[in-house]
């Protein structure tokens, strides 16, 4: 299903045909920039479009790496009305192919869709324009080419280009792997004389490699596009009371633009839409949970309105194109970073000053460490999860420049961009060696003398001494650890626990986020290494541009754990472990 499921549209009221003009002869620049300007209405090639269009014109295989908003459409669509036949996409997402055509036909373009949201009657009218050579583009849902059926009808028209848009859906490395896309292999065996053009906005070396060996792009010529995003100012923020920062940003930044907040679950999305609207804020809930029609309603509310806020789910989003979102905020941590880059990709894709803003804490952590265990599949599937997981926490808990920590992921080097939080507001970083030490000396001790695994919230307890209820009832209190942490605040441990968990240092287990030691640990133990960590800057950056009436401020909410922490911490700072009196708590030696 979609979230536009009114079928139509495909056979009735086709736009005049630009296929005959657009395959009047000429070089094939000239022909192509005259499509461009005719059809589309631009006035120029962007980047690399125009190398890529002649090039898979001139017959080649392509593969385009190109961040959202790039503008790859343009890439096959051009090639497919230059060329002789109809050039054949690839898309998983059904939900946006109705809009597509209409879009195409809109401006005279000859397409068509075939998915497994129409009926018998609309198939067959698109499959008859296809094999009277009455169609430029034909787009297909990957599970549509599984089909014999589909194949026999494809080997019986004129192709001019297979696309494969969303390319990376057939790495099963990536963050959005369909088993449907791995049959697209065949493209080529069946066809070798149709060039072939793979794109993707999310393409990590791993994921290019996969790309190329999986779709037998071998002889393809590659087009690897800067992923860099000027416009955006990456931001990163610790977590505390999210929906409240969230209307602090909001409010002070970007009152009356429009944006997307991404929440995890459905629940989170309604209340905080719900709290958004309370608050004064023009905002729609959007997740797959809602009715069709709502989805339909705020989705086009969103596309024709200035200042709307959607806030939604992951499902929302996906190849939607409006070009004036002023900032994408994530309530919860994205279970990777090319699932990130693509979603923050979907603000400023005019250009102008745009924020990426995400709030993130402990329980992120734990609760993402806690899905990936209980998440289905085999082991190398978690694994993969973790790893992804890995990359996101490396990315939040950085002392580096963002951006060159994001586009390093990409694989592509750059320079400080002085314009992200840690640019603008760089973190220090600390030696928590001897806190960490405590912390997992007391997980250890409790395994060993209680026979029993705690959360964070015990865990902490203990090391301030604190003799809450809990503590009592398990005898705590009797621990040689108990108190050994009283020098620093809860919110500083939970600051301590989240980075060991980022580090893998430590980990989450079972229902109850119990936490426990790592193969790792124990090194940490026995004082062989030093961990790092980030501590937040006492001011989070803030964009210059804000543009909030004065004195309408709402009151600063300082996330507890980026206020001037870790004092105690100072008088560490530069001792050995042994001035520090490690030794007394740790236990491996
Ligand atoms: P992608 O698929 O890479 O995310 P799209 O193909 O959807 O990007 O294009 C993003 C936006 O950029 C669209 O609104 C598109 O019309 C516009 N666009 C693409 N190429 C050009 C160009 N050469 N000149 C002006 N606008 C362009
Ligand atoms: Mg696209
Ligand atoms: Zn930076």
């Amino acid at each position: 299903g979609g979230l536009d499921e009114a079928p139509g549209g495909v056979g009735a009221g086709a736009g005049p045909s630009t296929g005959e003009h657009a395959r009047a002869g000429g070089a094939p620049g000239g022909e192509a920039q005259e499509v461009l300007h005719r059809v589309f209405g631009y006035d120029a090639f962007r980047g690399s479009q125009q190398e890529i269009v002649e090039h898979v014109i001139g017959g080649g295989d392509a593969v385009v790496l190109m961040p959202t908003g790039g503008g790859k459409s343009l890439c096959y669509q051009i090639p497919s009305l230059v060329r002789p036949g109809t050039g054949v996409v690839v898309s998983p997402l059904i939900a946006l192919m109705q809009d597509q055509v209409d879009a195409l036909r809109a401006v005279g373009v000859r397409a068509g869709f075939l998915n497994s949201t129409q009926d018998l009657e609309e198939r067959r009218l698109v499959e008859a324009e296809f094999l009277a050579g009455e169609l430029d583009l034909l787009y297909l849902a990957p599970e549509r080419l599984r089909v014999e059926q589909t194949l026999g009808l494809l080997d019986r028209g004129k192709i001019s280009l297979f696309a494969i848009d969303e390319a990376h859906c057939v790495a099963q490395w990536g963050h959005d792997f369909r088993p449907d896309y791995l049959a697209l292999s065949m493209l080529h065996e069946r066809w070798p004389e149709v060039p072939r053009i793979a794109l993707t906005a999310t393409a990590t070396e791993a994921t290019h490699t996969e790309i190329t060996s999986r779709l037998r792009m071998e002889q393809a010529r590659h087009f690897v596009a800067s992923f860099d995003r000027p416009n955006i100012q990456y931001r990163i923020a610790a977590k505390s009371e999210p929906k409240k920062q969230l209307l602090e940003l909001l409010r002070t930044e970007h009152a009356g633009d429009a944006g997307i907040v991404y929440c995890l679950s459905r629940a989170s999305v309604e209340k905080t839409a719900q709290f958004l609207v309370q608050n004064g804020i023009d905002a729609v809930p959007y997740h797959a949970g809602l009715d069709a029609q709502v989805r339909a309603r705020h989705q086009s509310r969103f596309l024709r309105e200035d200042g709307l806020v959607v806030v939604a789910t992951i499902a929302f989003g996906m190849g939607i194109d409006k070009p004036d979102v002023r900032f994408v905020a994530h309530l919860d941590l994205p279970k990777s970073v090319e699932g990130y880059y693509q979603e923050t990709g979907r603000a400023g894709r005019d250009g102008l000053p745009s924020t990426a803003w995400l709030a993130y804490g402990l329980q992120d952590v734990v609760q993402q460490r806690k899905m990936i265990d209980g998440s289905e599949g085999d082991e190398a599937h978690r694994r993969r999860l973790a790893a992804h997981l890995d990359a996101m926490l490396a990315l939040c808990e950085t002392v580096e420049c963002r951006r060159v920590r994001l586009l390093a992921y990409f694989g592509q080097e750059s320079t400080p961009c002085g314009n992200c939080d840690t640019c603008l507001a760089p973190p220090q970083s600390w030696d928590g060696t001897v806190p960490a030490q405590k912390l997992l000396s007391t997980v250890v001790r409790l395994q060993r003398e209680r026979g029993q695994k705690f959360g964070t919230g015990q865990i902490v307890d203990i090391l301030m001494g604190r003799k809450t209820a809990k503590v009592i009832q398990f005898d705590h209190d009797a621990l040689s650890v108990f108190g050994i942490g009283a020098d620093l605040r809860e919110a500083d441990w939970r600051g301590v626990v989240r980075q060991l968990l980022a580090q893998r240092l430590l980990a989450v287990e079972g229902d109850y986020g119990t936490l426990v030691l790592t193969e790792a640990s124990g090194e940490v133990l026995r004082g062989g290494r030093q961990v790092l960590m980030r501590r937040e800057p006492e001011k989070p950056a803030r964009a210059a541009r804000a543009k909030a009436a004065k004195g309408k401020r709402a009151p600063v909410d300082l996330p507890a754990e980026a206020m001037p922490v870790f004092e105690a911490l100072r008088a560490w700072r530069g001792q050995t472990a042994k001035e520090q009196g490690v030794p007394a708590y740790v236990i491996f030696h």
